[in-house]
């Protein structure tokens, strides 16, 4: 059966609660009760104001306190260098955000480095196990709060970005993005901390610089984090667009893991590069607010809204040359979720 998608254009505290009541119902009593729920969003960048503000976040904690749940904030590091790439500044920018003034525990899933991972099973066509922040992988339910937006590499991202990219740890993250492994740059100045770190002993150092075997190195990706002079390269572009997208929603698989799960999708401040970057420019008009508790139907309807508000044309495509909706096809044939939906209006 095709899974509920419900949807309004408003943008009210009221509207937010009355579309996660909703999508709270269909998961049939599943997420309360003292449960631990993580609830997944993205703090924004330093430099960035598009993402969810807390301010829309809030209707949907005060939601869930109504239904006793034991629930936390939740991102992990980033694979890039910013405010987000370890657990103290990760805070920091939640907190200069507005997030601590929530009044709900904030917990960077994979720790400080990124080191807290918990590997789970998937039944999927690349990965037979994911690397999940632990926090993430150990809560009882999940609630994933999205802002819909273009991304360079996906398209648009939404609620199966944010559950697999989102999700996984940073050795995760390296393994969505890269089939290669690290390497280092002439910023190396020969300080030896990625060497110390290193737990396959894979880093030598020479007089000029640092050199990783790719034979020993496992992909953990804690040189990338230990590194304080940005000399720990990833090789961003080393897969096609598309099939960083078939390893993403196998993550997403993971992440999700059978648990119960309300996504909340925000299609606003549409702007051509995700939260992860500064603000860049504006790509669409505001369309709505979606909930479901499949992210696959909750993302093909928020794509279906924006390419109907916008004249059948797909703006994400235009502005970034790809074609996002590869994820959608892929993450269905993995059993994340269902294309069709019911759209209801509220
Ligand atoms: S931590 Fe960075 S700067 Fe230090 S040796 Fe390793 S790559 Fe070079
Ligand atoms: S990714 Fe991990 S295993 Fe590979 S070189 Fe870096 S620290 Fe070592």
């Amino acid at each position: 059966m095709a899974a509920a998608v419900y949807f309004s254009e408003k943008f009210s505290a009221d509207t937010v609660s009355k579309l996660f009541e909703r999508a709270l119902a269909d998961t049939g009593g599943r997420i309360g009760g003292k449960d631990r729920v993580a609830v997944k969003l993205h703090f924004g960048e330093e430099g960035n104001s598009r993402f969810v503000s807390p301010a829309n976040l809030r209707p949907i904690l005060t939601t869930l306190a109504g239904h006793n749940s034991n629930h936390f904030l939740t991102d992990a590091n980033a694979l890039y260098r910013g405010m987000r790439h370890n657990a103290t500044d990760h805070l920091e920018i939640a907190r200069k955000h507005g997030f601590g003034a929530l009044g709900v525990p904030i917990v960077i899933a994979d720790g400080e480095r990124g080191e807290e991972e918990t590997q789970i099973a998937i039944a999927g066509k690349i990965f037979p196990k994911v690397r999940i922040a632990r926090h993430i992988a150990e809560a009882r339910a999940l609630v994933v709060v999205s802002h819909f937006k273009g991304h360079i590499l996906f398209g648009f991202g939404g609620a199966i970005k944010n559950l697999g990219m989102g999700c996984g740890s940073r050795a995760g993250k390296l393994e969505m993005h890269a089939s290669l492994k690290p390497s280092v740059n002439d910023n190396c100045t020969v300080c030896g901390k990625c060497v110390e770190a290193c737990p396959a002993d894979a880093i030598l150092l020479a007089e000029d610089k640092a050199t990783i075997d790719p034979d020993l190195c496992e992909g953990c990706a804690t040189c990338i984090a230990v590194c304080e002079f940005d000399a720990v390269e990833v090789p961003w572009m080393a897969l096609a667009s598309s099939a960083v997208m078939e390893r993403t929603a196998e993550y997403a698989l993971g992440a999700v893991n059978g648990k119960p799960c309300v996504c909340v999708t925000f299609i606003n401040n549409i702007a051509k590069d995700c939260d992860c970057m500064a603000d860049s420019e504006l790509i669409g008009q505001d369309v709505g607010i979606v909930t479901s508790t499949d992210p696959v139907a909750c993302e093909q309807a928020a794509f279906d809204l924006v390419r109907s508000q916008h004249g059948d044309i797909d703006i994400f495509k235009r502005a970034t040359r790809i074609d996002g909706s590869h994820i959608l096809g892929y993450a269905e044939s993995i059993g994340l979720g269902r294309r069709d939906y019911e759209l209801v209006r509220l």
